[in-house]
C-alpha cells in the first residue's frame, strides 16, 4: 500500500512557494539508514523532507531522493542553519555547504534553526539567506523556535532603510501537550506559516485515554488522531519515524475528519509546558 501524493493538501506560502502539508522529519536518523528510510519515504508518498546540518545526514538525504527517482522538483526540502553559524560570513558558508552536501542542486526552505539570542547575530543570518534566495540557491527562507519577540526583531527596518524579508516558516515545537496558541496566532497575523517539531510529542502521548478515545471512533491510531489534530489547525508538519508501517500510518491521515468537540478536547491537553529547550535561553 502506498499513498496517493496528489491527495494531500497543499499549503501556499507567503512567498508563493507551495509546500504538502506533512513531511517526514529526520532528527536523529542515522547516516546508516537514512539514504533508504527516505528513499522507502518518497516510494510510499510523501514529497517532503525535513532535515538540518545539526543532523548530520544531509548527504543521506539528498541520496535518498535521487535513489527515489521522482524528479527533484516533486520534491520538497527544508535543511536549517545551526546556532554556531550565526555571522554573516558564516552563514554565507554554511548555507553553501548545505547545498553542496544535500547534492541536488537548490534548497526548497532554508531555516534559522533557533534564534541563539546571547549571540544577538540572527539578523546577520538572515541577511545571508536573503541574499541566498535572490542567487536563487535557496527558494524560501524562514526561522525555527523563534518567540514572537524575536520575529519583531528580525522584522526591525535596516539603518540603510531596507526591510527585512518576512519569514515564509515558524518551526516551533508544537503538539497536543504545548499547543503554543499565541505563538500560532502571532505568526498567522505576520502571515507566517506555523509549523509543528516533535509533532507527536516523540510518542510520548499516545497512551492518553482522550487520543485513544478518539482513536477508537475513528478507527485510527492515537498518532493519526494528533496528526489529524495539526491537520485542522493547519499547521505544517513534519513527523518522523524510522519505521515503514509508521510512515505509512503516519501519512494517512486525510480520510477522517475530527469534530469541532473532538478538536476541543485535544486542546484540553494543552499543559503550557515545553518539553524541548527554551528558545530564550539555549546558544
Ligand atoms: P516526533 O514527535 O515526530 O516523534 C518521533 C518519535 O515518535 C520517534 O521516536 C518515532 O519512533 C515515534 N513515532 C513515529 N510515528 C509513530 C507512530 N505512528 N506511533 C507511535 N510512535 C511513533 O518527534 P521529532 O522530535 O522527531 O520531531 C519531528 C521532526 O521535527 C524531526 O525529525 C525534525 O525534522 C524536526 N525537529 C525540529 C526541531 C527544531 O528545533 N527545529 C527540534 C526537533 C525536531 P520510530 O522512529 O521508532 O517510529
Amino acid at each position: 500500500m502506498t499513498f496517493d501524493p496528489t491527495s494531500m493538501p497543499i499549503v501556499t506560502l507567503n512567498n508563493g512557494q507551495t509546500l504538502p502539508q506533512l513531511g517526514l522529519g529526520v532528527y536523529k536518523v542515522g547516516q546508516d539508514i537514512a539514504v533508504h528510510l527516505v528513499q522507502t519515504a518518497i516510494e510510499l508518498g510523501y514529497r517532503r523532507i525535513d532535515t538540518a546540518a545539526l543532523y548530520d545526514n544531509e548527504l543521506e538525504v539528498g541520496a535518498g531522493i535521487k535513489r527515489s527517482g521522482i524528479a527533484r522538483g516533486e520534491i520538497f526540502v527544508t535543511s536549517k542553519i545551526w546556532n554556531d553559524r550565526h555571522s554573516y560570513q558564516d552563514a554565507v558558508e554554511a548555507i553553501d555547504e548545505s547545498i553542496s552536501r544535500l547534492n541536488i542542486g537548490y534548497v526548497d526552505m532554508m531555516l534559522i534553526h533557533w534564534p541563539a539570542p546571547k549571540q544577538n547575530k540572527f539578523v546577520e543570518a538572515w541577511q545571508a539567506l536573503e541574499e541566498a534566495v535572490v542567487a536563487g540557491k535557496v527558494r524560501g527562507i524562514g526561522v525555527s523556535n523563534f518567540q514572537p519577540h524575536h520575529l519583531d526583531s528580525l522584522a526591525a527596518v535596516r539603518l540603510d532603510g531596507s526591510v527585512p524579508t518576512i519569514p515564509a516558516i515558524n518551526q516551533v515545537e508544537l503538539n497536543p501537550g504545548f499547543s503554543q496558541p499565541e505563538v500560532r496566532a502571532f505568526n498567522r497575523a505576520h502571515g507566517i506559516a506555523t509549523e509543528a517539531w516533535s509533532p507527536l510529542a516523540r510518542g510520548r502521548m499516545s497512551d492518553l485515554e482522550v487520543l485513544t478515545t478518539i482513536a477508537g471512533n475513528h478507527g485510527k491510531t492515537p498518532a493519526q488522531v494528533i496528526l489529524r489534530w495539526h491537520i485542522q489547525l493547519q499547521n505544517l508538519v513534519i513527523p518522523k519515524s524510522s519505521h515503514p508501517d509508521r510512515l505509512l500510518e503516519n501519512i494517512d491521515v486525510f480520510d477522517f475528519a475530527l469534530s469541532e468537540a473532538e478538536m476541543n478536547q485535544i486542546n484540553g491537553l494543552n499543559t503550557g509546558s515545553r518539553t524541548g529547550l527554551n528558545p530564550d535561553e539555549f546558544d
